[in-house]
């Protein structure tokens, strides 16, 4: 959890082990596009003559063995265009309009003389040359068929374009940043990373907005979850004490909401991040969240004040406290300064 991307709802801190690895990785696309530099030209001429080997071998180094456990991954993450073909893996990589030739042409592929031979072995004197065992089966030589027309196809297109190797997600070269959120990806993005890990809030604070949003506060419900009491209950009102109910419905949250006129919707939803997208309107959508996470805080705090102080906060005194993070905030951001004053606005007693 903690070492997942912030916009996967983690903090963000690295992993060691995967970003070394993505850095392996990113070293290894580079040694499998031409033009990234002399170092890579030579280890790709020393090691990879006319083949792309798919495993590491016995007799490799220690250093390439690394390398060679991590060009399937850059062959399946990635597409190619090839200018020479030199680096480029005639059946598994992606680089025909059909795909990976060894998954768009099976048959065909199980007569390769060489499986893991490079785009460039299979041309003669600038004509296709694809080595197969013959005879072909009678499916193989349809295969064949469907290749060539392919390949002539492809032959036309190549003429002006560079021979790179592209990440499939973002379009454009492999980067180690890629790579590594590759290795951590749940497949999930976080809605609220947006909000909660912007400049202008203190640190502390966005500490706060994290276990808020992961419903990690101690919560009366969390804490009867967690056994450390049996009291699940508002002390204000009969309902469940969770993080919604004190920021969305329970009393003073009533009297926040109803000043910037959102309490209808407050009201209708038992969910934080529903009640801020739909309450984000176009002009102010960059402070807005920002406005919304100062409500949360402050009711939150008004919250522990009334549990483990015994003091209650009244109307006036929570929007005063509402006022005075706005311009604690607004300190911290040049830009978003004359935005978020402009909301102390909207917290003045009628
Ligand atoms: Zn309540």
């Amino acid at each position: 959890m903690v070492t997942m991307p912030k916009a996967q709802g983690g903090l963000g801190i690295k992993n060691l082990h995967l970003h070394n690895k993505a850095m392996m990785a990113n070293l290894t696309a580079k040694l499998l596009s031409t033009g990234t530099g002399p170092c890579f030209t030579w280890l790709a001429n020393w090691y990879l003559q006319d083949t792309i080997p798919l495993h590491p071998s016995t007799t490799d180094s220690a250093f390439w063995k690394p390398i060679m456990k991590l060009i399937h991954v850059v062959q399946q993450t990635t597409r190619c265009i090839p200018q020479d073909g030199s680096r480029t893996s005639f059946w598994h990589d992606n680089w025909t309009g059909l795909g990976r030739l060894n998954d768009a042409l099976p048959i065909l592929f199980t007569y390769a003389q060489d499986q893991q031979c490079t785009v460039k072995s299979q041309k003669l004197n600038g004509n296709w040359d694809i080595k197969l065992h013959s005879p072909l089966s009678h499916l193989a030589e349809e295969q064949l068929q469907a290749l060539m027309t392919e390949l002539l196809n492809h032959q036309a297109q190549a003429q002006l374009q560079q021979d790179t190797r592209l990440m499939n997600v973002t379009n454009k070269t492999t980067t180690t940043r890629d790579y590594y959120h590759l290795f951590c990806d749940r497949g999930m993005r976080w809605i609220p990373a947006k909000w909660i890990w912007r400049s202008a809030i203190p640190h502390r604070h966005k500490v706060f907005l994290w276990l808020a949003f992961r419903r990690r506060l101690n919560t009366k419900d969390n804490m009867a979850n967690k056994q450390w009491g049996n009291d699940s209950g508002c002390d204000q009102c009969p309902a469940l004490e969770s993080f919604e109910h004190i920021s969305l419905h329970c009393r003073q949250a009533s009297w926040v909401w109803e000043k910037l006129n959102i309490a209808h919707t407050a009201a209708r939803t038992n969910d934080l991040v529903e009640f801020v997208e739909s309450t984000i309107s176009g002009k102010d959508s960059k402070t807005w969240p920002l406005l919304l996470a100062i409500c949360f805080l402050q009711l939150w705090y008004a919250r522990n004040n009334r549990i483990f102080n015994n003091r209650s906060t009244n109307r006036q005194a929570l929007f005063g406290n509402i006022n005075q993070t706005l311009d604690l905030w607004a300190t911290r951001s040049i830009k978003l300064a004359p935005e978020l004053v402009k909301w102390k606005q909207k917290f003045l007693l009628d």
